[in-house]
């Protein structure tokens, strides 16, 4: 654990960052420090300006910056953005940030974290970061031949592809292949011409649009058909995040623990109800750090579930076994294309604060990091599902919520939290009748 001279209180508290030591992310009660306090941390441990912590203390998009985003804006949806602590990844240390709007979520990652640090932390590799492209040719009267042609000229429509791009190609990315398939369909054979695209740090949607636009006319005239749809694959099966974490059935509970969570695991892996919640639990992670990293969150979930689906049964994107010792090993396998560069990762400046407490280098290394922590996310929801149950570590924020929806403001909402949690009643009704006996008692 690292030591700092608190700046705020001049004196020693349990995990502040030594400045002259290598910072770790294994941050003793993280939860217990003010928010200034975890602000400066987070300062100290990614080098953050003091307009940057500005920045993400106001969360201030700006109104004139939303209206270059999107269409037609009323207004800004601020979510908060916690800071997942103890990652290890690889031997590095890593603090989190994950936008989200739900409780309990980055205790959790933290926890399970704080669990694998024991064993080394999470191990992480990943493929290129490759997308597809997809040109959808409609009318061919040979779609055998079409296939044959444009296998032949594939040279050239990868130079024409690559010519609309020279930036990303001088990154070493750019259209490194095409494959046709000849695919039945309610309305005819059909040939669909697919454009592996090498987009390095780019989420790549924008830039492989792009290219299959450009090269849809030539593929045309080869094939004798139409081109019709001309569009980026969500199912990024080419550009996979890979994690794995061992977790010791000490650190666990026990050995009945380890057992649970396998049980848990063979059931999301037999029944899609379960693995639906299984997945969800691991997207909890994944899209919190998407989001805060301003990527694209539904790109990533469906790329997650077609995966999970791609041998015909929805399956989970966990793997959950018990080791010759007793330990439980995890590993996660998930398509991520997520970017550190193009989309709004490098105008949104909350998003650009977020990928410098990260520290990643390269979108690989990015989408690591979510695996990891979506594989971390799942090894806490499993083992409060297979050792407590969910509800206890849910029930004190979901109490505050509840407070707060009654009308309680300030120390109340811990007070009535507080009480409710105390007597397992967490309803509206209770909040309401306590947070009027509360006043009343001045
Ligand atoms: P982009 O076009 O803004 O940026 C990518 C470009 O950045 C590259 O083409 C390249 O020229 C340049 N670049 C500079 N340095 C680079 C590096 N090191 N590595 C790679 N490229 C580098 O964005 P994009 O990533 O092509 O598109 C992402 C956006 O597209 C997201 O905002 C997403 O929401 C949106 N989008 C998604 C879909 C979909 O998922 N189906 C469809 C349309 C648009």
């Amino acid at each position: 654990m690292a030591r700092f001279i608190c700046p705020r209180h001049g004196r020693h508290t349990p995990g502040f960052i030594l400045a002259t030591r290598k910072p770790s992310s294994n941050v003793q009660s993280f939860y217990r420090f003010s928010a200034d306090e975890r602000l400066k941390h987070v300062q100290s441990f990614s080098g953050l300006t003091e307009e940057e912590v500005e920045t993400l203390r106001s969360g201030n998009l700006g109104f004139d910056r939303a209206q270059r985003m999107v269409e037609n804006v009323v207004g800004l949806f601020p979510i908060p953005i916690g800071v997942a602590t103890n990652f290890l990844i690889n031997g590095r240390d890593y603090l989190v940030p994950m936008a989200i709007e739900e409780a309990s979520v980055v205790a959790a990652a933290s926890h399970a974290a704080k669990l694998a640090r024991g064993t080394g932390g999470f191990m992480t590799e990943s493929t290129e970061p490759i997308m597809i492209g997809q040109v959808q040719i409609v009318g061919c009267p040979d779609p055998s031949s079409a296939e044959r042609e444009i296998t032949h000229d594939r040279r050239e429509l990868l130079e024409f592809a690559n010519k609309q791009d020279p930036l990303l190609v001088s990154k070493g990315g750019g259209a490194k292949d095409i494959r046709v398939r000849v695919l039945p369909s309610l309305v005819g054979t059909m040939v669909v011409a697919e454009l592996l695209v090498d987009c390095r740090d780019a989420m790549g949607a924008n830039t492989v649009n792009t290219m299959a636009e450009a090269i849809a006319p030539l593929l045309a005239k080869k094939s004798g058909g139409n081109a019709r749809l001309r569009i980026i694959s969500n199912l990024a099966d080419k550009r996979l995040a890979r994690a794995r974490a061992v977790f010791s059935k000490e650190a666990l509970g026990g050995e009945e623990v380890v057992d649970g969570i396998v049980q848990a695991y063979a059931f999301a892996a037999a029944d899609p109800y379960r693995c639906a919640t299984h997945n969800k639990g691991v997207m909890n992670g994944v899209t919190a750090v998407c989001l805060s990293t301003g990527n694209d969150t539904r790109a990533i979930e469906a790329g997650a579930h077609a995966y999970c689906s791609r041998n015909g049964q929805y399956s989970p994107l966990t793997v959950w076994k018990k080791t010759g010792k007793g330990d439980l090993e995890g590993s996660i396998e998930i398509p991520i294309a997520a970017g550190t560069v193009g989309g709004i990762t490098s105008v949104h400046p909350i998003a650009k604060v977020c990928l410098k407490i990260l520290g990643v280098k390269s979108a690989r290394e990015l989408g690591e990091v979510m695996a990891a922590v979506g594989l971390a996310q799942n090894l806490a929801a499993l083992r409060a599902l297979a050792a407590e149950g969910i509800q206890r570590g849910h029930m004190s924020l979901h109490a505050r919520n509840i407070a707060t929806m009654a009308g309680a403001e300030g120390d109340e909402v811990d007070n009535i939290a507080e009480l409710m949690v105390k007597d397992h009643i967490v309803r509206l009704d209770r909040a309401k009748e306590l947070l009027q006996d509360y006043r009343s008692k001045g």
